[in-house]
């Protein structure tokens, strides 16, 4: 008996955990040593609302019953209960998360202590709709078993490499000074694309390349030499482009109006802002891309239209910090699987030269631009999670 246990060990292959723990959802997916993709990928979406389980080779009740009461924690506990009775699936040697904000101090990836966590914590009121749920992963994990390595990867970290100009609002200093600047986000999905872009543009790689993270959230990161120089977030992840459900850009002013002229509390801003703006909010319909192409509501369509001029202002108001455009790239959900979003947002920029290949963009290419194309547009499907299992490896080991 004793000697089939330690057969099985020797066997279970060292396996890198990566997690992505968002305030309805926890992804994540299993790393064996080395290996760039996945063994396995699986999520919980719908915490708290109505939970629901599925991964590669398993059954949907595998985690065993979820219901709205269970929290996000238990939930974490569960899929690492539900791994390590599965030694197929290996043994868990370190965990890698994606924590939205790093602040200033954080542009790198850590090994997390406890005085890290008590620092990410304090980081919470710049990003209360995801960084409290990333950093309750952590100590669930922790809370599991204390000893083991978790590495934290930040969103922010990225855009470290801006010019202080870029990242500077027309506040007091004395508010830049602390810290009241454009931060930036979605950057592990930036950080795959720009190690990536070789492959698909050669030596144009390093020259003026904007990356269109078009998803549920949504931002642009203007590049040179694949480092960030500007991107459309901000201080929030609600600024720049419109999403689904945040409204993106717009006159501070009308903040100002919502509260002293119509009376809204702090708390109705925050959810207007954050739950009820972007695409839900101007469709009346869905926050989902996909569900507003569908729709036949002209404020379906409205939506779809406001989606794309924004996004391509957004990307026009970057241009002054990179020069000019010789790339544009499109992923995430919307950014790899729309066809009409990238036409549309293109149909913006023929003054740049940038025109698209009908034919290719409507059956999914890789590469979309025209040949008389000034500007290479290209669609290449991100991996943030193999950003952070590399990470794992390399502060891990
Ligand atoms: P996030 O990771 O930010 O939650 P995703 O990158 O998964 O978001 O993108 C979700 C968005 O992509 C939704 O608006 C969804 O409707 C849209 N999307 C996914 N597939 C398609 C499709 N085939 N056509 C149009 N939109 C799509």
């Amino acid at each position: 008996m004793c000697t089939e246990i330690t057969k099985d060990i020797i066997h279970m292959p060292d396996v890198r955990l990566v997690m992505n723990a968002g305030s309805s959802s926890l992804k994540f997916a299993v790393y064996t040593s080395g290996a760039d993709v996945p063994v396995m990928n699986g999520k919980v979406t719908g915490i708290g609302r109505a939970p629901e389980f599925s991964a590669t080779n398993a059954q949907p009740d595998a985690l065993g019953a979820l219901t709205p009461e269970t929290p996000h924690d238990e939930v974490v506990q569960r899929v690492l209960g539900w791994l390590t009775a599965h030694p197929e699936f290996g043994h868990i040697t370190a965990v890698g998360h994606r924590v939205v904000h790093g602040g200033r101090e954080f542009s790198k990836p850590v090994l997390v202590t406890g005085e890290i966590l008590d620092a990410l914590t304090t980081l919470e009121p710049l990003a209360p709709s995801h960084q409290p749920h990333n950093l309750a992963a952590i100590r669930a994990v922790r809370g599991w078993k204390a000893s083991l390595p978790q590495v934290a990867c930040f969103d922010t970290g990225f855009h470290a490499s801006q010019p202080k100009l870029h990242s500077m609002f027309g506040l007091p200093r004395a508010l830049t000074d602390q810290g009241i600047i454009r931060y930036g986000f979605h950057g592990l999905s930036y950080e795959y694309i720009a190690r990536v872009l070789p492959r698909h543009l050669g030596p144009l790689a390093d020259g003026r390349v904007v990356v269109a993270h078009l998803g549920n959230g949504a931002s642009m990161c203007a590049m040179s030499a694949r480092r960030s120089v500007a991107t459309t977030m901000g201080f929030s992840a609600l600024d720049g482009l419109v999403m689904g459900r945040r409204c993106g850009s717009m006159d501070p002013g009308v903040l100002l109006y919502l509260q002293q002229g119509m009376g809204l509390t702090i708390e109705q801003v925050e959810k207007l802002l954050y739950k009820e703006s972007g695409l839900l909010g101007v469709s009346g319909v869905s926050n989902a891309m996909q569900v507003l192409q569908e729709s036949s509501a002209p404020e379906a369509g409205e939506a779809i239209d406001l989606f794309c001029l924004r996004a391509a202002q957004e990307l026009s108001r970057m241009l002054p910090c990179i020069g000019g455009l010789d790339a544009l790239v499109f992923t995430a959900g919307i950014g790899e699987n729309s066809a009409r979003v990238r036409k549309g947002i293109c149909a913006h920029l023929e003054w740049l030269g940038a025109h698209i290949a009908p034919e290719a963009n409507a059956t999914g290419e890789n590469s979309i631009h025209s040949a008389e194309s000034a500007v290479q547009i290209h669609v290449i499907p991100t991996n943030e999670e193999a950003v952070i299992a590399g990470h794992m490896r390399d502060l891990v080991g």
